[in-house]
């Protein structure tokens, strides 16, 4: 299972959440589709809220995202707050899993999560960051996606060490690893068969939202 990618993987035997904008055309499934912090357009929001409304209906959404906030990218960072507030407002509402981007604003993220109380399980994809953020975020009931990077950085092999099987999800986002290679990184770090550690994440999805667990079971069984 791969979380979250912006490419579908050729192999059978690999389930892809495929990310989509909400100006994508091609939807071919399953997908996640949010309004990414980078792409922020003060004209559109509105007609873009809509469209991912529209979008997170359709039974092969499995999640809303990726959306979040970024301290590093030119959007006016009150505007992507309430972007990304409205944004888990629908995933309250249609009982969708959220995809976090996040740069530099874990903090904010952390606050806004304590404030909202969602019902819905937020994945923050990409981790790249030290133990001491990954604990706050899980401490605070947010799970960690790590991708390509835990294949060289061997300080955040570290931090996968420390985080519970149970938390945790695998992705290719844009890169050009497969995801199979993943896999057996954070097998080979967390001393398990690659075998057990699909079983565990296909539970760790499964687990997010009961609306997802009809189109898993259509795509696994
Ligand atoms: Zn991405």
């Amino acid at each position: 299972m791969d979380i979250h990618t912006h490419k579908k993987s050729s192999a059978e035997n690999v389930f892809s959440i495929e990310n989509k904008y909400p100006t994508s055309v091609d939807f071919s499934l399953p997908f996640s589709m949010g309004m990414h912090p980078w792409f922020i357009n003060k004209n559109k929001i509105e007609e873009e809220l809509l469209i991912v409304e529209k979008q997170l209906q359709h039974k092969s959404c499995l999640a809303l995202g990726e959306c979040g906030l970024d301290k590093v990218t030119e959007a006016d960072f009150e505007l992507q707050e309430e972007v990304f507030r409205k944004q888990v407002r629908l995933s309250e509402k249609y009982n969708k899993p959220v995809i976090i981007h996040c740069v530099k604003a874990f903090q904010e993220i952390i606050e806004i999560k304590k404030e909202i109380k969602p019902r819905q399980k937020w994945i923050l994809h990409g981790f790249n960051k030290n133990i001491q953020v990954a604990k706050s975020l899980l401490k605070n009931g947010i799970l960690v996606s790590f991708g390509a990077a835990i294949i060289k950085n061997e300080k955040l092999q570290k931090v996968v060490l420390e985080i519970p099987l149970d938390a945790l999800f695998l992705e290719t986002d844009d890169s050009e690893v497969e995801i199979q290679e993943i896999y057996q990184k954070v097998a080979n770090i967390k001393s398990i068969e690659v075998k057990e550690l699909q079983k565990i994440i296909k539970e760790n999805f499964t687990n997010l939202s009961s609306s997802s667990i009809t189109e898993i079971k259509r795509c696994f069984y």
